[in-house]
């Protein structure tokens, strides 16, 4: 009588250790961080590309505002690049998302290459596609491979495309240098 009780005992811890060993084989290993980045006026001073790219009607002149190389000769908000190296270290991916269309990708790697921001993957919108839409559809195709803790835009469609991802939203004032102190201090909090 006894001695099956003991059996029954082996055969129940058996069966504990295969399933707590089967667990950890199914476990999916914790997705790598990453970071969502506007660029025009959030890590790049498009000012200047603004003013002349207005239409003497008033309306903007969307071919000259992305035209390549005016996009080349954006001054870069170095705070953002500042703390976007920070980033980097602290093993969080970039991912540059931006409504430029894509025509302007080669001058947008350029750029962020000549002006030493860290290396990141570059993502801009197709002609024609709207910007929100493809910001949300970008941001959930990288969450499939990547925990992406926050973003960053200068834009409220910026911040409603990464809360509606379920992301931290962040807002920067429009190509300012000083206003990434204090969004230092938001990732600080969101990344400790
Ligand atoms: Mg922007």
């Amino acid at each position: 009588m006894r001695k099956r009780y003991l059996w029954i005992g082996i055969l129940g811890l058996i069966i504990l250790f295969v399933l707590i060993g089967g667990q950890e084989a199914f476990a999916q290993p914790p997705k790598p961080k990453a970071c969502i980045i506007d660029i025009d006026g959030t890590i790049a001073n498009d000012q200047q590309r603004r003013a002349v790219s207005i239409n003497p009607d008033g309306n903007r002149n969307w071919r000259k505002y992305f035209n390549p190389e005016l996009v080349k000769k954006d001054k870069p908000i170095l705070k953002s690049r500042e703390v976007l190296r920070w980033v980097e270290q602290k093993g969080i991916k970039i991912f540059y998302v931006s409504s430029r269309e894509t025509t302007v990708l080669g001058a947008t790697k350029w750029w962020l290459k000549a002006h030493n921001f860290p290396q990141g993957e570059v993502y801009h919108r197709k002609p024609f596609a709207r910007s929100m839409e493809y910001k949300i559809d970008t941001v959930r195709a990288i969450q499939k491979s990547y925990d992406v803790i926050f973003g960053v835009g200068d834009r409220d469609r910026d911040i409603t495309a990464y809360q509606t991802c379920g992301i931290a939203a962040i807002k920067v004032a429009e190509s300012s240098e000083k206003d990434w102190i204090r969004v230092k201090n938001e990732i600080a909090k969101l990344i400790r």
